[in-house]
């Protein structure tokens, strides 16, 4: 079997990284155990004739789909802060309305009356899943704030 001399003296082989592979570790982690950049490794299996993994791999190999959510949620966060976005919005016909409030309206099947607020339950105005979507009036919408922030400083 042809195997791959490490500069740190592990000798690598094709059957190893496989097996790596199938453990479900990304390009990345697998990288990291054996010490080495990504790079590294694609330049290893270009040398020796080891296939690529596919660069849909990296979605297929990926760790917790909650994990990923949040990453990117951490990362909307933080683009909408620096751009001063307050919502994420959508196009329809020839205006743009914040996403959530279109979210809700597709549910109701009418639009949102006045007064009728949308609130994101977990705090986060770019976590748009329905399920983090709650419809209630602007009274009710005081209120959850006012309980939200007494939780956050511990009152609660
Ligand atoms: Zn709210």
């Amino acid at each position: 079997m042809k195997t791959y001399n490490m500069k740190n003296g592990f000798k690598l082989t094709r059957s190893y990284l496989d097996e790596l592979e199938q453990q479900g570790l990304s390009e990345l982690e697998i990288a990291d155990r054996l010490g080495i950049t990504r790079m590294g490794l694609f330049k290893i299996r270009r040398k020796m004739n080891w296939p690529q993994r596919m660069r849909s791999d990296k979605g297929k190999y990926r760790v917790d789909p909650e994990v990923q959510r949040e990453r990117r949620n951490a990362y909307m966060r933080e683009y909408a802060h620096a751009k001063n976005i307050k919502y994420k919005t959508i196009r329809v016909g020839s205006k743009v309305m914040s996403l959530h409030r279109w979210k809700a309206e597709q549910v109701l099947g009418r639009p949102l009356k006045k007064g009728e607020v949308v609130h994101h339950i977990d705090g986060n105005r770019f976590n748009n899943e329905n399920s983090n979507l709650l419809i209630c009036t602007q009274e009710y919408h005081i209120f959850l704030h006012k309980r939200m922030k007494m939780k956050e400083l511990g009152l609660l």
